[in-house]
C-alpha cells in the first residue's frame, strides 16, 4: 500500500468510528403518552434529584441523560445545602451541578431548573428551592435567612416529604407554625404528595384545603435504573405540569397557578378537573350507538391512547341494560365493551348513562374519579 492509500484507510477508519459514536443507538427515549389538556402541554417533570454534589451517586450530566431516557421534559437538580458527604473529593459549590448539566440539557431539549434543598430538622424539615440564581448565597446559619435570600433571587419553594419517617416516626405529616410562616411569606407554593414511593394522605388534604400545588418527585440518589426501572415499576414518580410551553418561565407560572398532578406507579393524583380532562382526552369510542333485538350482545371498542392503565368499576345500575362490571383500559390498546339487554321483551329507545369509578385516579384521599359513559340505545323486543 502506498502512503496515500494508507492515509485514506486511516481517515476512513477514523470517520467510521466517529460516526458510530455520533449515531449510537445505545440511548433511547421512553416516551410517556399522557394527553395535553386545554391547550396546555402536559410536561413530565421531576423536581427533586440529587447528584454527587450532595449525597447522590451520579454526575449531573448523567442525570440529564437519565431524565431524557425516562421521557421527562423538565428536571431540577436539588442538592442539599447543608449536607455534602463527598466534599473531600467534590468541591462544595452549590451552582456547579446546574452549570455542569445545562449544556447537555439544552442539547437534549430538556428544561433544567436550578435548585437547592434546605435540609433542616423538623420543623421546617426539608425544603426544595426552584429557580435559584446563586446557590452559594443560600448557605446561612438560620434557615429563615436562606429563605429570605432565596426570595430575593426570585426562587420558589416546596416542602419535601412531610411524612418522612426519619422526621415523623409515625409516618403522619404534621403542620407546624413554621409552615404557616413559609406559606404567608409567599415563597412556599407546593408540597410533595408523593416522595419516592410514599404517598401522604395528609399532604393531599392540605393541598386541597390550603390551595397548595401538588408535587410528586423521585428524590433519586442512586442511578435511576436501580430505583425506578426495576421489574415492577416502569417509571419514576413525577409531577405533571400543565404549561403553556416547555420553558422555565412557563413552568414557574404553571406551578404558581397550581396546574399540576402527580403520576406515581399507575396512579394519577390531583384535582378532579385535571384528572377528568386527562381521562377524557385519553379514551375514544368507535361508536356510542347500540342497536339490538332482544338479548343480542353488542360490542363497543374503546381505545386508550395514553400510557396509563385505567381500571374501572361500575357504580351505577340500569334496570334494562347490562354493562361490564369491571373494565381495564389497557395503555395504547383497544378493548371490547359488551352491552346487552337484560330481557328479550325490552323496548328501549333512549340515551343511557352509566357511571364508572376509576380506581387509579385519586381526586382526594379515599375519593376516586367517577366518569360517565353515554350511549344511544335502541332495543326492539324479540318476537
Ligand atoms: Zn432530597
Amino acid at each position: 500500500m502506498n502512503t496515500k492509500r494508507i492515509n485514506l484507510v486511516i481517515i476512513t477508519i477514523f470517520f467510521l468510528s466517529f460516526s458510530s459514536l455520533l449515531f449510537s443507538q445505545t440511548y433511547f427515549r421512553n416516551t410517556i403518552r399522557i394527553p395535553d389538556i386545554w391547550g396546555y402541554k402536559t410536561l413530565k417533570c421531576d423536581f427533586h434529584v440529587h447528584t454527587v454534589f450532595s449525597d447522590g451517586e451520579v454526575w449531573p450530566t448523567f442525570r440529564v441523560d437519565e431524565a431524557w431516557r425516562n421521557g421527562l421534559d423538565a428536571m431540577a437538580l436539588t442538592d442539599h445545602l447543608e449536607y455534602q458527604p463527598h466534599k473531600g473529593d467534590i468541591p462544595s459549590n452549590h451552582n456547579r451541578p446546574y452549570q455542569i448539566a445545562i449544556g447537555r440539557a439544552h442539547d437534549l431539549g430538556l428544561t433544567l431548573i436550578q435548585g437547592s434543598e434546605i435540609t433542616r430538622g423538623m420543623p421546617p424539615g426539608h425544603l426544595n428551592l426552584l429557580f435559584v440564581k446563586d446557590g452559594n448565597a443560600l448557605v446561612k446559619e438560620d434557615w429563615k435567612e436562606s429563605v429570605e435570600e432565596a426570595k430575593k433571587q426570585g426562587a420558589i419553594l416546596f416542602w419535601n416529604h412531610p411524612s418522612w419517617v426519619s422526621q415523623q416516626p409515625d409516618g403522619i405529616a404534621k403542620w407546624y407554625p413554621e409552615h404557616d410562616y413559609l406559606l404567608q411569606s409567599g415563597i412556599m407554593f407546593g408540597m410533595e404528595v408523593v416522595n419516592a414511593n410514599v404517598y401522604s394522605a395528609e399532604v393531599h388534604n392540605w393541598c386541597l384545603e390550603k390551595k397548595i400545588t401538588m408535587m410528586g418527585n423521585s428524590d433519586t440518589h442512586d442511578p435511576i435504573q436501580f430505583e425506578w426501572e426495576a421489574e415492577t415499576v416502569t417509571h419514576r414518580p413525577m409531577t405533571l405540569v400543565f404549561a403553556k410551553e416547555n420553558t422555565p418561565e412557563a413552568i414557574k407560572e404553571a406551578l404558581l397557578d397550581r396546574r399540576t398532578c402527580v403520576y406515581s406507579k399507575n396512579d394519577l393524583i390531583g384535582e378532579e378537573k385535571y384528572l377528568r380532562e386527562i381521562f377524557t382526552n385519553s379514551i375514544s369510542f368507535n361508536t356510542n350507538k347500540i342497536t339490538a333485538v332482544g338479548r343480542e350482545t353488542r360490542t363497543i371498542q374503546i381505545t386508550n391512547s395514553s400510557d396509563i392503565q385505567y381500571e374501572l368499576n361500575l357504580t351505577s345500575t340500569n334496570e334494562q341494560i347490562g354493562f361490564p362490571k369491571k373494565v381495564k383500559l389497557l395503555p395504547g390498546k383497544t378493548v371490547l365493551f359488551s352491552v346487552r339487554a337484560k330481557k328479550d321483551n325490552i323496548q328501549l329507545s333512549s340515551n343511557v348513562k352509566v357511571e364508572y369509578e376509576v380506581d387509579n385516579l385519586l381526586i382526594a384521599p379515599d375519593k376516586k374519579l367517577i366518569v360517565p359513559f353515554e350511549f344511544d340505545i335502541n332495543i326492539t323486543p324479540k318476537r
